[in-house]
C-alpha cells in the first residue's frame, strides 16, 4: 500500500474504518516531524507489530511555552513524507493548526503526579500540551497500539497514565532512545547546534554514564545531582534545568540506590535545549 496524506480527523476516521473492520490492527507513531533515525525505529517496531500504520506529523503549538521555538521549529514535510513512505508507513495524519484547534476549542487533559519536577517544572504547561493533542490523535485514530521514544521518557510514562486512567485501551510500546555514534540522543533540535556545541553536547551521555558508575561503586544518592550538574557545565554546557535520578517505574525520588532507576538531564547549549535519559541499571537497553 503507497502513502496517502490526510489533513482531517474525519478523513482519517474515514481512511481507517475498513481496515479496522477488516480486522487489522492499527499502530499509531505521533511525531513532529523532522524526523531521524529515532521517530523511524518507532514507525520500523509499528510496522512489525500492526497490519496498518498511520504516523501523525504536526508541530503543536499547545505543547511550546511562550518563549519557545515553536516558530523555529524545524520543518521540511516533503522529506519526513518521502522517509514514512520509504519506510512502510501506510497513512500520514498532518492537520493544520486549525484543524486540530478549530475556534471555540476548550478543552485540556491534565495529569496529574507524574508531570511534577523534570520538564514538568522546567516547562510549565508543556505537558497539557501532549497529552491534550495525544487525547485527540487517539480519539480520531483509534489506535490498538501507539510508539513513544524513550527519549522523552517521562512523557511515555504521562501517556501511559493518561491511558490507564481514562480506559483508553492503547497499548503503549516505549522503544530505547537511538543515539549518535558519539553517544549523543538523536533530536529535531540537534539541526539548532553550532559545531563548537555540538562537540559539547555528548558529554550530557558521558555524564550521565558517569553517574551511573558513581551510584553502582557506592557514592550517595543525595550527592549526584549537583555533581551531574557541574560536571555539565564544566564539559560546556550553559545551564542545567535538572539532573535528577528517579525510580524508572513509578517516577518518584528514591531515598537510595537500587534497582530499576533512570537517570534524567535537561540542559542549555545557547539557545537549543536538550534532553536525555539513561537506566542506571547497566544493562543494554
Ligand atoms: P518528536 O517529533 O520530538 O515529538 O518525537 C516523536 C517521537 O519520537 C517521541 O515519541 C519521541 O520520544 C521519539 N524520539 C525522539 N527522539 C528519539 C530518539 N533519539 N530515540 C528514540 N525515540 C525518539
Amino acid at each position: 500500500m503507497s502513502l496517502t496524506v490526510i489533513r482531517s480527523a474525519e478523513g482519517l476516521r474515514r481512511a481507517l474504518a475498513p481496515h479496522r473492520d477488516a480486522g487489522k490492527l492499527i499502530g499509531l507513531v505521533p511525531t513532529m516531524g523532522a524526523l531521524h533515525d529515532g521517530h523511524l525505529s518507532l514507525v520500523h517496531r509499528a510496522s512489525r507489530d500492526c497490519g496498518i500504520v498511520v504516523a501523525s506529523l504536526f508541530v503543536n503549538p499547545t505543547q511550546f511555552g511562550e518563549n519557545e521555538d515553536f516558530d523555529a521549529y524545524p520543518r521540511d514535510e516533503s522529506r519526513d513524507l518521502s522517509l514514512f513512505d520509504e519506510y512502510g508507513v501506510d497513512f500520514v495524519y498532518a492537520p493544520s493548526v486549525d484543524e486540530m484547534y478549530p475556534d471555540g476549542f476548550k478543552i485540556t487533559i491534565t495529569v496529574q503526579g507524574v508531570t511534577e519536577g523534570l520538564c514538568g517544572a522546567a516547562r510549565p504547561g508543556h505537558f497539557d500540551g501532549v497529552t491534550t493533542v495525544v487525547s485527540k490523535l487517539f480519539a480520531d485514530c483509534k489506535p490498538d497500539a501507539a510508539y513513544f521514544g524513550q527519549k522523552d521518557y517521562q512523557q511515555m510514562k504521562v501517556i501511559e497514565r493518561m491511558v490507564s486512567d481514562l480506559d483508553l485501551n492503547i497499548r503503549i510500546v516505549g522503544l530505547p532512545v537511538v543515539r549518535e555514534r558519539d553517544g549523543l540522543a538523536l533530536s529535531s533540535r540537534n539541526a539548532y547546534l553550532s559545531a563548537a556545541h555540538r562537540r559539547v553536547a555528548p558529554s550530557m551521555f558521558g555524564t550521565m554514564r558517569a553517574v551511573a558508575e558513581r551510584l553502582h561503586s557506592g557514592i550517595d544518592l543525595d550527592a549526584q545531582s549537583e555533581w551531574g550538574q557541574s560536571a555539565l557545565l564544566d564539559a560546556g554546557f550553559d545551564r542545567v534545568d535538572y539532573f535528577e535520578v528517579r525510580d524508572a517505574a513509578t517516577m518518584e525520588k528514591p531515598r537510595e540506590f537500587g534497582p530499576g532507576m533512570r537517570i534524567f538531564a535537561a540542559a542549555w547549549l545557547g539557545q537549543t535545549r536538550l534532553i536525555d535519559n539513561i537506566s542506571a541499571d547497566f544493562e543494554p537497553e
